[in-house]
């Protein structure tokens, strides 16, 4: 039994672990709805104007960094420096947990893609700020328990409640919720 539990954990693991975008490990954390909405093919968020602001802070940003907006698999990493630091841009700190999670989830896809442990640093070039990132035992942990989450919500039939935040006033999919 305990033999057949592990074995389940382990082809749970495999089954989830590279799947998601960076994007939806930040929507798991802003709200499970607008992930679900997202996951589902429902992607309004290029007309949203704190999108565009964001496309426009990352042209602007970091211009002469030679790896930028490097693409491997499933992720898109906003640029990467001296082949050991990847880094992501932010506006502000306001959604501090999705930033984090979603740079560790970089620095887990990379390590179980490629093999390469590497570091990560979140830039918030507005406030002159950044955030070193490491991805410990711990947070690897962490992160698969998310992304097994992540399969749960995005398997169901329909899209959770909404639940009134202070973002919804700024998201996309608001008069899916609001009206
Ligand atoms: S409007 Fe609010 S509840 Fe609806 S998807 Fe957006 S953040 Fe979630």
């Amino acid at each position: 039994m305990e033999n057949k539990e592990t074995i389940n954990s382990i082809l749970n693991i495999v089954k989830y672990d590279l799947y998601f975008t960076g994007t939806q490990i930040n929507y798991y954390f802003v709200c499970k709805r607008k992930l679900w909405f997202f996951s589902h093919n429902m992607e309004l968020e290029s007309e949203s104007d704190v999108v565009l602001l964001g496309k426009l802070l990352h042209e602007q940003s970091y211009k002469s960094k030679r790896m930028k907006e490097v693409t491997i698999e499933r992720i898109k990493i906003d640029f990467i420096d001296r082949a050991e630091e990847i880094h992501e841009v932010k506006r502000s700190r306001k959604m501090e947990d999705a930033h984090l999670y979603q740079l560790l989830y970089y620095l887990y896809f990379i390590k179980h893609y490629t093999g390469k442990v590497m570091r990560g640093v979140i830039d918030y070039p507005l406030l002159r700020k950044r955030a070193n990132i490491e991805l410990d035992e711990g947070k690897e942990k962490e992160i698969q328990n998310i992304l097994q989450d992540i399969s749960r919500i995005v398997n169901t039939d329909k899209p959770p409640e909404e639940e009134w935040k202070k973002y919804c006033k700024a998201c996309a999919y608001r008069e899916l919720c609001w009206c």
